[in-house]
C-alpha cells in the first residue's frame, strides 16, 4: 500500500474521494454544467504516487491542483496540496458515452500529493497556488468553492464510511493544463495568503 506524510509521520489511505466540477470557472472551461449537487468520484491506494509523469495510456496527462485534505474521525484534520492527474481525452470519451471514469483518472499515478499539515481553524482561509516553471498556473480556495469542505464532507458521509487517513480531493480552479516533461511545478496551499505547505515535482 502507498502512503503520504501527515505532520511528519506516514499514512496509509484506504481511498482518495474526489469532487469534480467545484469551481464555476474551471467548470465553464471544460464546458461542462454547473452541478446540482458534488460530483464525487473516487481513486483508490494503487493511484497514490510520487512522480510527475507527464503521460499515461499513450496520451498526454493534465494536471488539476486541489486542495486535499485527511480525515481523521469523520473530519478534516490536515490539510495538503494534491495533483488529481487526468487523461483528459479519455475523460471526454467516457463522458460523452455516460461511462465511469476510472479509466482516466484512477490510474496508477493519477495522485500525487505534498505533505499534510494540521487544518487551520479557520478552514474559510484556505486557498492554493500552482506555479509552472515560475509562472502562476491556477490559484483558488474555500472561499470560490461551490460546495465547502463542511458540504462536501456531508455528501460523502450519506453514502461512503471515511477510515482515518482517507484523504479528499476538493476540485480544481481554472487554469488546468498539459503537463510538459521536463517542467517544474511549485504547488502551495496558503492560508490568508500565508504559505502553510509546498510541493514541487519535476515532470517526467
Ligand atoms: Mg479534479
Amino acid at each position: 500500500m502507498n502512503s503520504v506524510i501527515v505532520n511528519g509521520s506516514s499514512v496509509t489511505p484506504s481511498k482518495i474521494l474526489c469532487v469534480g466540477r467545484n469551481y464555476t470557472e474551471h467548470i465553464f472551461e471544460l464546458g461542462n454544467e454547473v452541478p446540482s449537487e458534488p460530483v464525487l468520484f473516487m481513486k483508490p491506494n494503487s493511484a497514490l504516487g510520487t512522480v510527475l509523469h507527464s503521460r499515461a495510456g499513450g496520451e498526454a496527462l493534465h494536471y488539476e491542483s486541489e486542495l486535499a485534505f485527511i480525515v481523521t474521525s469523520g473530519q478534516f484534520t490536515a490539510v495538503g496540496l494534491g495533483l488529481d492527474l487526468t487523461r483528459r481525452q479519455l475523460q471526454s470519451q467516457l463522458k460523452e458515452k455516460g461511462l465511469p471514469w476510472e479509466r482516466a483518472k484512477a490510474f496508477d499515478g493519477a495522485a500525487l500529493f505534498s505533505e499534510f499539515v494540521p487544518v487551520p481553524k479557520d478552514i474559510s482561509g484556505l486557498g492554493l497556488r500552482l506555479e509552472i516553471d515560475g509562472e502562476l498556473r491556477q490559484e483558488g480556495g474555500v472561499r470560490q468553492m461551490l460546495n465547502k469542505p463542511a458540504d462536501i464532507l456531508r455528501a460523502i458521509a450519506a453514502f461512503a464510511t471515511l477510515e482515518d487517513g482517507d484523504i479528499v480531493m476538493t476540485g480544481t480552479p481554472s487554469g488546468v493544463g498539459e503537463v510538459i516533461p521536463g517542467q517544474t511545478f511549485h504547488g502551495s496551499v496558503l492560508h490568508e495568503g500565508r504559505d502553510l505547505v509546498a510541493a514541487h515535482w519535476q515532470a517526467a
